[in-house]
């Protein structure tokens, strides 16, 4: 895509520095990056960097995720950028290192004047970005951050009072409305060989293996999930053919309603720009699904707005108040849930496909969610570490914001008395029993109708099935109408206080 011409205009009137360093950390392609674009325009030369950052791997290593498939993940993309990279007779230069050591460490090696990256607002990710900025500066040297994975950021968005939203409606308005006014468009960071700078051969090493960097190989490729920025732009072109039934397919886990794009948006092997753009067009042209869509990528900026804002919701109910539930944090129980054998089928089909797969469709996240804060009575950052291990997609922003939204504590959530029924969920949004058949085949032989409660199923349907509870499947844990009870009890009385 051109640059504007106001673009254009603005690059040649300015003196071009001689090398700037461009830092990928969650936009791993080359294609419509704003990072590069920034430092292309303002450099001559530019050479792009990669660290497998020690001090976010090696947490993942003592908490036991050798097998972590968002490394493989990451690889594959780094791998893909790298070759392209190579067709220019350059390279992409990989790190196992400290970020906040190697950055600084490797713009004084090439003699960077500046080190060019895409913003990231996540507590630890300003806090390493401010030690990284302060190493270079002493040297002589800059970070300069740009807006990169989301279309609006920070103050961009304010309420009529210059305050931040917390309520998710009227901030969608407000975003449409600027984004009307001022579409965010896909901008040119196209590398050719005389604008790559020239790297020496302790530079352009091969790069490391998994095993090298300390993990295990996943079932990632058994998965056949399309990597990298070309599996991006497959799956871009398979959703733009089905994005106008989104609207009627996404709630449905058995069907193929949603994009599978958001380990993709995760790591940014696919542009938020591109995206947004494909989604306005389709629904300026009326399709529903379209806007539906879009709507799901405005909760995106709006979650990651809130934790700039807000960002004690890290480690606390965004609404204090909520921090003062009594929870029942039942380790058994708690195993139970990760383990996919709580006896409720589709809550144990939706946490086996995250233990299998890494991905959860959206309304079986609400459902889990729901049935670990609201039915077993245990606190929500217990949930929320869990996905944090071992989602594919996972994003502290959207991640907090969807588990603090299903215990009622977060901004704009679920009232507290509203609790979903787990039976009822299964048999609304997976009434033929497709998606529980997938992942609990030991209850493939129930008829669709019996298939969410076998408790209630009688002893001949049972044995009919091939199914002994307590022994083939688990008796569920607690009993949703009591569980109910205790709940709406628990947070009545802080409400109270
Ligand atoms: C408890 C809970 C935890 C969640 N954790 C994460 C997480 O760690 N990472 C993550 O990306 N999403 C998270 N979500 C949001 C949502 O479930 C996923 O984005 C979605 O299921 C990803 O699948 P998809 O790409 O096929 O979605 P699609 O339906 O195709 O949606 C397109 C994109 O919109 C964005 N999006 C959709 N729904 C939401 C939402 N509610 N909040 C923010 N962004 C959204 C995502 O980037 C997604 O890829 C969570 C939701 C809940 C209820």
């Amino acid at each position: 895509m051109p640059t504007s011409i106001a673009d254009r205009s603005a690059s040649s009137a300015v003196e071009k520095l001689p090398l700037g360093l461009v830092w990928l950390r969650r936009d791993l392609r080359l294609h419509d990056n704003a990072a590069l674009h920034a430092a292309l325009r303002a450099c001559d030369k530019v050479a792009l960097a990669f660290v497998f950052d020690r001090d976010i791997l090696d947490p993942l290593l003592q908490r036991g995720l050798q097998a972590d498939r968002r490394v493989e993940f990451i690889l594959a993309a780094v791998a893909e950028i790298d070759a392209a990279l190579r067709e220019h007779g350059a390279a992409l230069i990989v790190r196992h290192a400290s970020a906040r050591e190697a950055i600084p460490a490797l713009a004084a090696e090439l003699g960077a004047q500046t080190v060019f990256c895409g913003r990231d607002d996540e507590p630890e990710a300003l806090a390493r970005d401010a030690a990284v900025e302060r190493a270079l500066r002493q040297d002589g040297r800059a970070l300069r951050t740009v807006k990169e994975h989301m279309i609006f950021e920070r103050d961009e968005v304010l309420t009529a009072q210059g305050k931040p939203y917390s309520v998710f409606t009227p901030y969608r308005t407000a975003w449409l409305a600027r984004y009307a006014a001022q579409p965010q468009q896909p901008v040119d960071s196209a590398v050719t060989s005389a604008r790559l700078a020239a790297l020496p051969a302790a530079l352009r090493q091969p790069l490391p293996t998994l095993s090298e960097l300390g993990f295990a190989p996943s079932n990632l490729h058994a998965l056949k999930l399309p990597l990298g920025a070309s599996g991006a732009a497959a799956l871009v072109d398979d959703f733009s053919r089905r994005i106008d039934d989104y609207d009627q397919a996404r709630d449905y886990p058995a069907r193929k309603g949603p994009s599978y794009l958001s380990v993709h948006l995760r790591f940014g092997t696919v542009s938020v720009r591109e995206l947004v753009a494909m989604a306005w067009a389709r629904q300026q042209a009326g399709s529903e699904g379209a806007r539906v869509w879009l709507s799901e990528l405005v909760w995106r900026d709006f979650y990651f707005q809130i934790l700039f804002h807000h960002p004690h919701v890290v480690n606390a109910a965004f609404k204090p108040v909520y921090d003062r539930i009594q929870w029942r944090n039942d380790p058994a129980q708690f195993a139970a849930w990760c383990e996919g054998r709580t006896g409720y089928p589709l809550v144990d089909a939706a946490m086996r496909q995250i233990n299998q797969t890494g991905y959860m469709h959206n309304r079986l996240r609400m459902v889990v969610a729901s049935f670990l804060t609201k039915d077993l009575g245990i606190d929500w950052r217990w949930g929320e570490r869990y996905f944090a291990d071992h989602l594919n997609d996972f994003d502290l922003a959207a991640n907090n914001g969807g588990w603090q939204w299903a215990a009622s504590s977060g901004c704009d959530a679920q009232p507290y008395f509203r609790i979903f029924n787990p039976v009822a969920q299964s048999e609304k949004f997976d009434a033929g029993g497709d998606f529980i058949r997938r992942y609990v085949p030991e209850l493939a032989q129930f008829a669709s109708k019996d298939i969410h409660a076998p408790w209630k199923a009688p002893a001949a349907l049972l044995q009919a099935a091939g199914v002994r509870l307590g022994s083939t499947y688990p008796v569920p844990i607690v009993r949703h109408d009591l569980a109910r009870a205790e709940t709406l009890e628990r947070y009545a009385v802080v409400k109270a206080q």
